[in-house]
C-alpha cells in the first residue's frame, strides 16, 4: 500500500514545531533575528529532537529556536503556507493546525492579529493547493486559565472563520483539568469545539477529566489510557477519538518504539484514532511516514487505512460540507 498516495487527515498538528528550517533562516536574516548557527544543517540539528531526548519536557525546548522568526504577521502567514503546502504535497486533504497565539506576541503584535495572520495564511494555502484547514487555538497550561480566556477571547470573532476549537497544551501534570472548568466551559458556550492534549506522558485519569470536567470531544495523544481501565473504557464507550502522534511519543520516551505503540491495538480494540505528526520538523515526520511506520509492524489492510480516514472525517471540526468532500477522496 503506498501511503503517500492515500488521502490523508491531520488533526493533530502544531506550527511551530513544523517550520521549514530554510524558512527559519530566511525569516531570521530578512528580520535580524539571532540564531545560533546560520549553517543549514546544524540549524536543521537543532530544530529537531535529539536521539537522546528523555522527556517532553526537553523535546518542548526545541521550539525555542523557531518561536524567535514568528513574531510578525508576513511571517506567521509565510509558515501557515507553507505547512499546508507540504501537506498538501503528501496528499494530506485536511489539516487542523494548532498554536498558542500567545507566543507569537513578543514583537508587539496582538493576539487578534496573530490569530488574524495565520488565517491569512490558511486561505493563500487554500487557494493554491488541493487541501483544506482550520485552526485550533492552543492554550498553555503553565500560564493558568487567565491567559487561557484572553485567547478564547481573541478569536471569538474568528469562530467559524477559520478558527473551529481551543486545546490545552505543554507539560502535563496530574489534575490539570479542574482549574480550566469555567475558562473552557465558557469558550464552549462561544462556540469552540473542544480537543484537549491529556494522557500524553502516563496520567490516564487526565483523559477522564478532559472527558467528564472539560467535555473535550477528542483527545491529544491519550497513549495512557492503556494502563488506566476507566479511561480506556470511557474513550470507547463514548467513541472519543484519539490523535495519536506515534514518533512524537517515542521520541519523548512515552513508547518504546513503533511496534510498541498502541494506536493499532486501540483500533482494532473499537477505540477511534487518527495518525498524526504533532510536529513535522520537530519529529522529523509527515503522515505518510507515520502510517508507513506503524504499517511495518502490524499491516495496515486497505479496508482499515479507510476507516480509520473516515473516523478522522468525521471527528474532525469540519464543517458538514467540507467532511461530505473529503469522504469523496477514499
Ligand atoms: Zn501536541
Amino acid at each position: 500500500m503506498d501511503f503517500k498516495l492515500l488521502p490523508k487527515i491531520e488533526l493533530h498538528c502544531h506550527l511551530d514545531g513544523s517550520v521549514r528550517p530554510q524558512t527559519v533562516l530566511d525569516i531570521a536574516k530578512e528580520e535580524n533575528v539571532e540564531l545560533p548557527t546560520y549553517e543549514m544543517e546544524q540549524l536543521r540539528g537543532l530544530l529537531e529532537v535529539p536521539e537522546d531526548c528523555t522527556s517532553l519536557v526537553e523535546y518542548l525546548n526545541r521550539f525555542n529556536i523557531p518561536l524567535t522568526v514568528m513574531q510578525s504577521k508576513s511571517a506567521l502567514r509565510r509558515i501557515t503556507y507553507e505547512l499546508l503546502e507540504d501537506a498538501a504535497a503528501e496528499n494530506v486533504k485536511y489539516i487542523e493546525i494548532r498554536y498558542a497565539p500567545v507566543l507569537h506576541v513578543n514583537k508587539g503584535l496582538t493576539l487578534e492579529e496573530v490569530i488574524e495572520s495565520v488565517l491569512k495564511g490558511i486561505k493563500d494555502g487554500e487557494a493554491d493547493f488541493e487541501i483544506k484547514a482550520n485552526l485550533i487555538l492552543s492554550c498553555l497550561r503553565h500560564r493558568g486559565p487567565e491567559s487561557a480566556m484572553m485567547v478564547a477571547e481573541a478569536g471569538r470573532r474568528f469562530l467559524n472563520k477559520g478558527v473551529v476549537a481551543i486545546d490545552l497544551c505543554g507539560a502535563e501534570n496530574e489534575g490539570f483539568s479542574k482549574e480550566y472548568v469555567e475558562v473552557i466551559s465558557k469558550a464552549r458556550e462561544y462556540g469552540y469545539r473542544v480537543t484537549i492534549h491529556a494522557g500524553e506522558t502516563g496520567y490516564g485519569s487526565n483523559v477522564v477529566d478532559a472527558i467528564n470536567l472539560l467535555h473535550a470531544e477528542r483527545i491529544g495523544h491519550g497513549v495512557s489510557i492503556k494502563d488506566l481501565k476507566e479511561a480506556y473504557d470511557l474513550v470507547k464507550e463514548k467513541g472519543i477519538l484519539l490523535e495519536m502522534c506515534p514518533t512524537s511519543n517515542i521520541d519523548t520516551k512515552i513508547v518504546k518504539g513503533y511496534e510498541d505503540h498502541p494506536i493499532y491495538k486501540f483500533y482494532k480494540d473499537g477505540i477511534k484514532v487518527s495518525f498524526n505528526t504533532d510536529n513535522r520538523t520537530v519529529s522529523n515526520t509527515n503522515v505518510t511516514r507515520e502510517c508507513e511506520e506503524i504499517n511495518e509492524k502490524v499491516q495496515i489492510s486497505l479496508e482499515e487505512y479507510k476507516n480509520i480516514y473516515l473516523d478522522s472525517v468525521n471527528a474532525s471540526f469540519a464543517s458538514e460540507q467540507v467532511k461530505e468532500e473529503l469522504k469523496k477522496y477514499i
